[in-house]
């Protein structure tokens, strides 16, 4: 009501039109809701003044996903779309065990938007194995900047979706980055989802051996919220499972995750795999890792936020200082 009034200053006035968009939903599907109401707000041919506005799905269509689609080649090329690097510590040794490239969309109109949102729009509507190409790029572009400025580099992991996965666009990718800003392989870990990996078993298994015969390590992403069959994670030439967020939330109040958390941890070390546990906030949590596992690999925010190129530098080296200090 108050909005609706023109606001006077400076004896001129200003007429705002105001309008609330809401969206309802499900509690299994969350990720619908901001772009729902997204696209309430972004309905153009639609002139809504001062109301509340409900999103119906038979009105207001996906204006929101369509701009994604629309502005992400731009995104690219004028670096709206950045990098932010996550650590992974080995919790006993205090060693850095590497980085997660995580990415992020400054979007003009929409803010940041978070990867959440964004990729799955994209992957919907094939638009992710250009992001990704230009995602190795750009952290292979990254290593070389590391190194270069003398700074020890840093194994980076990579997400890559399912469907890029078994393609030989990948491979090549990887190959001519690699090759561009003369870094080795080795500094590369591929993170693909279990999910990803199991409608197209025979052809990952292939994938995955090629990637380690040319020097870049796999990682099988949100372990255990999946199928997790036994029988795959025997065949597959992974290196690294990465327990997912959700068996370390109740640790180590609820006794049955306890016990799947150190079930799964004791599964990939008995498989000789390096097992990374995401989402680690609490004091509790690391207790509890630090007391039932020889080294723990860590990464969450106990530990750190994701960071930008500058800041991960600075925090692994405050970091080792530290760790020195106190050994
Ligand atoms: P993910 O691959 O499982 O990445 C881990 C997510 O957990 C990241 O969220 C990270 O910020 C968050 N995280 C890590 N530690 C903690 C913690 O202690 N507490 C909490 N609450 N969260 C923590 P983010 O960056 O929002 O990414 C979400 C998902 O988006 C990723 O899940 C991944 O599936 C996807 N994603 C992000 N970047 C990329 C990318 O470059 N390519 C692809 N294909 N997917 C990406
Ligand atoms: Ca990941
Ligand atoms: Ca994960």
């Amino acid at each position: 009501m108050i909005l609706k009034k023109p606001i006077v200053i400076k004896e001129k006035k200003l007429v705002i039109n105001m309008v609330c968009a809401v969206s309802c939903s499900e509690e299994n599907e969350q990720s619908d809701l901001f772009s729902n109401t997204m696209a309430v707000l972004l309905q153009s041919n639609i002139d809504y003044n001062h109301e509340v506005i409900e999103y119906d799905p038979k009105i207001h269509t996906f204006a929101f996903e369509r701009n994604l689609i629309h502005d992400i080649d731009r995104a690219m090329v004028d670096d709206e779309l950045y990098v932010l690097y996550q650590p992974k510590v080995c919790s006993n040794t205090k060693m850095i065990f590497g980085v997660e490239a995580l990415l992020r969309w400054k979007h003009p109109v929409h803010g940041v938007i978070s990867p959440g949102i964004f990729i799955p729009v994209l992957e919907e509507n094939g638009k992710m194995h250009e992001v990704t190409d230009w995602l190795i790029n750009h952290v292979c572009r990254q290593i070389m900047f590391w190194m270069n400025g003398g700074n020890e580099a840093f194994k980076v992991a990579i997400n890559i979706p399912g469907s890029y996965f078994t393609s030989p666009q990948l491979m090549e990718m990887l190959k001519q980055s690699i090759s561009k800003y003369e870094i080795e392989s080795k500094y590369l870990e591929l993170e693909i989802t279990e999910t990803s990996v199991i409608d197209q078993i025979e052809n990952a298994i292939r994938a995955v051996s090629v990637f380690k015969e040319f020097g870049c390590t796999v990682a099988l992403d949100d372990f255990g919220t999946g199928v997790s069959s036994l029988s795959y994670l025997k065949r597959l030439p992974i290196s690294t499972l990465k327990i997912d967020k959700s068996f370390v939330d109740d640790v180590p109040q609820s006794e049955k995750d306890s016990a799947i958390m150190k079930a799964i941890i004791s599964l990939g070390h008995s498989l000789k795999l390096k097992v990374v546990i995401e989402g680690v906030e609490t004091e509790d949590q690391m207790n509890f890792l630090s007391q039932n596992f020889e080294n723990p690999i860590i990464q969450g925010y106990y530990y750190s936020k994701p960071l930008n190129a500058v800041e991960v530098v600075e925090w692994v080296k405050a970091f080792e200082t530290q760790s020195v200090a106190v050994s």
